[in-house]
């Protein structure tokens, strides 16, 4: 991804003054889009109602990105380099049920938008667009109820209820700490695959906070130690350099 360097993430403030309740505060957008002065402008706009934006401009590199990050939206143009944009969808609604995506297309006459929605995207809009009608959309998607999309995960004896981020073990809720169980959902959704050490930093902090590179660790080792007590038939391995990748116990 071209769009993020760690470092810079990890030390950047939005905002010298606390404006917590900017309409994009604390949501991850995902932009696919080839057109590279469009997506500037993009970016900049959502940046400054403190979206964090990562900026592809592939179809591979978007579905390796939703593979490494939890994302709250996505925005997908269609007429891109390896593909139309919509072939993306089925393969986003098949692992996150309940990500938002919003098209953003010069093809916009009715059979396009037809197809955009019956693909399973959530909002299609018609290049060119005001801002502020993009933003209305975002929050449009975003108030829409996501209790559709309730769902368990099961990983070992573990069950991992993803709306209200509970674990439980053989019907026994384990008390985790707040910043654990973001861990854990991270790890949970995205079992049997390698998380990124940076998403769940991600994850775990606002993106304005320092994050101690070890102060992951940390949380990783205490939850890894609750889950053995409780019982839970799960392994967290670290993957040295990179992330962590849960699985059930083999
Ligand atoms: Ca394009």
């Amino acid at each position: 991804m071209r769009s993020h360097d760690a470092a810079e993430r990890k030390t950047r403030r939005p905002d010298p003054s606390p404006a917590p309740f900017r309409s994009g505060a604390w949501m991850r957008i995902l932009l696919v889009e080839d057109e590279i002065e469009f997506a500037a402008t993009l970016r900049g706009a959502l940046e400054r109602e403190l979206f964090v934006v990562d900026h592809v401009d592939r179809l591979d590199l978007a579905r390796e990105a939703v593979l490494s990050y939890a994302y709250d939206l996505v925005l997908l143009d269609r007429t891109l380099p390896d593909g139309d944009g919509l072939s993306l969808i089925a393969d986003l609604r098949a692992d996150h049920p309940g990500l938002p995506i919003i098209v953003l297309s010069a093809r916009g006459d009715v059979l396009d938008r037809v197809a955009g929605l019956d693909q399973g995207a959530d909002d299609y809009l018609k290049k060119p667009f005001a801002l502020d009608e993009m933003f209305a959309r975002i929050r449009a998607v975003k108030r829409r109820p996501t209790d559709l999309h309730i769902e368990e995960i099961h990983v070992g004896a573990l069950v991992f209820d993803v709306a209200n981020e509970e674990a439980t073990v053989a019907g026994i809720r384990l008390d985790l700490p707040r910043r654990e169980v973001r861990v854990l959902a991270t790890l949970v959704k995205r079992r049997g695959r390698t998380v990124l050490r940076e998403s769940l930093e991600q994850a775990v902090y606002g993106f304005d906070d320092e994050v101690q590179s070890n102060t992951l660790d940390s949380h990783v080792s205490r939850l890894r130690r609750k889950l053995t007590e409780a019982g839970a038939d799960v392994e967290i391995h670290p993957i040295r350099g990179v992330g962590y990748l849960l699985r059930a116990a083999s």
